[in-house]
Formats: structure tokens, sequence, C-alpha cells
């Protein structure tokens, strides 16, 4: 399933409405260096704050379309961006959504590329994260889902200290005991389909449509979300709308199959 841009851009004004604060990722990061509240609000503010969050996986001109209409509402957000397996960049996206002041980080697939070698992956982090910062600044890092592949990214900087290559921090590693996690991963808003994102922490566990989410979040009583929308999801156009909810179904399909293959091969063993 996906939804159209205007429907994010709602759910944006639904945010700043209840009174919420968008933030890019690094602001989490930079405040909890500095050990009090946002890095951009008093200590003692208690202003609810949305973090934002977009993976860039495929149709980069779909996140500059996002980015554009974010910055002309005064937003900023974080755009996290793969390379392709020869370490190659949507360099041109990248510098348009920097230049328009949001947040750019690596969206990393190291461990499901090296096929779950962990050393070499570490390595080739390495080398993609130093190709990624030749085009734009990184301070901050997310990883790909891949749901398909049998190595899981989700943990893998767990076993990177962030300081040792320059970063603030890894997206996963945000505290959700207090905040809220909600992403449009799998389809839809608390899609079944989202394999592996999920925070330890509070999530939305039930789908729910962008237009009734912010009712939802104020019934939580919580004033941290981190949203995470994945722009190629949200397109300006209907043509462009149905072609990813097809791909989404598709997607959606692959994964169901998937787990009753493996379930098939655990019961035979
Ligand atoms: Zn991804």
């Amino acid at each position: 399933m996906a939804h159209p841009l205007h429907a994010y851009l709602a759910l944006l004004d639904d945010l700043r409405v209840a009174g919420f604060h968008c933030h890019p990722i690094r602001d989490y990061f930079m405040a909890q260096r500095a050990g009090q509240g946002t890095a951009t609000e008093p200590a003692d503010s208690h202003t609810p704050c949305a973090y934002l969050r977009h993976d860039v996986d495929r149709m980069p001109a779909r996140a500059v379309a996002m980015a554009e209409a974010e910055a002309e509402r005064g937003i900023r957000s974080t755009y996290y961006f793969r390379c392709d397996a020869r370490m190659r960049f949507p360099e041109a996206a990248m510098r348009r959504i920097a230049d328009l002041g949001h947040e750019t980080g690596f969206h990393y697939e190291s461990l499901s590329r090296t096929r779950g070698d962990r050393a070499a992956a570490i390595e080739r982090f390495a080398r993609e994260l130093a190709a990624c910062r030749a085009i734009v600044p990184v301070t901050t890092v997310s990883p790909h889902g891949a749901p398909l592949a049998a190595s899981s990214n989700m943990d893998f900087t767990a076993s990177i200290a962030p300081e040792s290559v320059n970063l603030l921090g890894d997206a996963t590693d945000m505290d959700y005991s207090d905040m809220l996690y909600v992403t449009d991963t799998g389809g839809t808003f608390g899609s079944p389909h989202n394999l592996r994102d999920w925070p330890a922490g509070r999530c939305l566990t039930r789908p729910v449509p962008p237009a009734r989410l912010m009712g939802w979040i104020t019934l939580q009583t919580i004033t941290q979300v981190t949203l995470s929308c994945h722009p190629e999801r949200w397109p300006a156009d209907y043509l462009s709308l149905l072609h990813a909810s097809l791909r989404d179904a598709a997607a959606n399909a692959a994964k169901k199959f998937l787990i009753a293959s493996q379930s098939r091969i655990i019961s035979a063993d």
C-alpha cells in the first residue's frame, strides 16, 4: 500500500497543530550528548517532539519532492541514502536535499551484502560510509531492513563504537521506552507485513491510516515520536501511487512466501 504525498504533508500539519516540533534524527543524539531536552529546546521544555526519518530505498526523485515540500513548511528532517553494490549513491538527489537544509545520512546494508560475515561487513561499512561522506555530511546512519535477505542489518552497528567513525549514532539506537516509533515499513503505518523494523519499546502494532494517526498518537499521551516514512511510498501523482501500491503488494507476497518456506524448513528439521 502507498499514500499520496499530500497525506504525509497533512500529517505534518496535524503534528504541528498538536504542538509537536519537528526535528531531524541528529538532534536526538545531540540532545543525548548535551544531557538535556532536545538540542534546540530549553532544558526544562516539555515541548512535544517528532523526529522525522526517511530511508531512501529507491526512487530518489520522490525523496527530493518530499524534502522540498518539507522545506517549504520550514521543516527539516533526515534522509538516509543507500548505495549499490559498487558503492554508487544518488549524488544529485543527496546534494539537493542537503542544500535544502535537511540532515543527510547513510542507509547501510553492509551485513546483508556480506551475507553475515561481520568482519567483512565492518570493513565494507567503513568504505561505504567514506564514499557517502565524499558527497554529503553524515553524522547518523540507519539500517536497511532487507527483509528477504538471510542476514539482518538491524543490530550491525552495535559492534561499532559510533565515535570511532565520527558518528553521533544509529537511528535504531534511540531509546523508545518513552518514545513512540511509527513506520510505514510493510506499506502503511502499523503494517502486519513489517518483519524487522521493530525497535524495543513503544511501537504502533496495528494499521492506522495517515489521516487518523495524529488522533491515535494523541491517545497515547506521549510527547516524543519518531516517524519513519519511505519517500518512494508517498508519490505526488496517482499513477505512481498505484505503482507503489502494487510494488508493496508484491513485496508483501514475497515475504509471506519466505516465512511459509522457512516454517516448512524448520518443521522438516
Ligand atoms: Zn531501507
